[in-house]
């Protein structure tokens, strides 16, 4: 297949109309992308990163304002903890505990399962804005992500639902197609219409080919949904992003306490921070002075 140039991320929903379901597909490979230049990941790390932050994608995009939704698959394998924050706002940022560990391939497939490594857990953290944050674990199935975070929403979230994630890294290291699938059936939805929804996703195949063969999310949609009459709704453009920046670093050293952070100073010459987040770097010379970027990606 001729290399294509990556098309824009994009959200789509679909609108069904008198039927119990929700569909968002999602093509993030501009994210993943971007994700992998400030991390430096491993070609496995790149493809669990990638399916933890279109995953968290997904999941946030179901929210609403200032709430959002903490995903961290906590595995045994090299990979240490792959964590991923969605917003509704569509921005992302996430990161793995070992960016730079890799596995061999699997049957020429990256090895995300074995990376992630079970047994372990996925820890879901939704802030929904309340006093305190709605927290639930649940046991890794595979490791393989998707499948983890389906059996989340279903036990966890009483939701019946199909999660399809997929990262396709070229040879070249960079992320060449990226984007997943959730489909839900709602409280509501008859017999005929959960056993179409199975049948189809059990059609899908992969994710990326979709992606790669440029048919974009509505193909990822109107593979879901096949036999069942939708519109397809634009819903926005993903974002790997994060916020860090002065006032959370200054909310960080206020924590550590003046005379921690005056210690810190007389020791080092200056005060360094580094956000797991974006692997983005900051430096203070001094408690008054303005935080300044050292480096990695804002
Ligand atoms: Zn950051």
């Amino acid at each position: 297949m001729t290399p294509r140039p990556r098309a824009p991320d994009r959200l789509a929903g679909a609108l069904v109309e008198g039927r119990a379901v929700l569909v968002r597909a999602v093509a993030t490979s501009a994210a993943c992308e971007e994700a992998r230049l400030a991390h430096g990941t491993s070609p496995t790390a790149t493809a669990a990163l990638g399916r933890a932050l279109t995953a968290a994608l997904l999941l946030g995009s179901l929210l609403k304002g200032r709430q959002s939704v903490l995903l961290q698959w906590r595995g045994e394998g090299v990979l240490g903890p792959v964590v991923a924050e969605g917003r509704p706002d569509l921005t992302v940022r996430g990161y793995a505990g070992n960016p730079r560990a890799d596995l061999p391939s699997r049957g020429g497939k990256l090895d995300v399962g074995g990376a992630v490594g079970c047994p372990g857990t996925l820890v879901v953290v939704k802030d929904l804005g309340l006093r305190e944050p709605y927290v639930s674990t649940v046991p890794l199935r595979s490791g393989e992500m998707g499948e983890d975070l389906a059996y989340y929403l279903l036990t966890s979230e009483q939701i019946p639902s199909a999660v399809g994630l997929g990262v396709f890294v070229a040879p070249d290291r960079s992320v060449a197609a990226a984007g997943g699938l959730l489909v839900q059936a709602l409280p509501g939805a008859d017999e005929e219409l959960t056993a179409q929804l199975a049948e189809n996703m059990g059609r899908l195949g992969s994710i990326t080919e979709v992606l790669r063969a440029g048919e974009g999310p509505e193909g990822l949609l109107a593979r879901a949904l096949e036999g069942i009459p939708f519109r397809p709704e634009q819903l926005g453009t993903p974002r790997f992003l994060c916020r860090c920046g002065p006032d959370r670093l200054d909310a960080t050293l206020a924590a550590l306490g003046p005379q921690e952070a005056q210690g810190l100073l007389d020791e080092e010459g200056e005060i360094r921070a580094r956000c797991a987040f974006c692997a983005g770097e900051w430096r203070k010379a001094s408690l008054e002075a303005e935080w300044e970027r050292a480096g990695g990606k804002a």
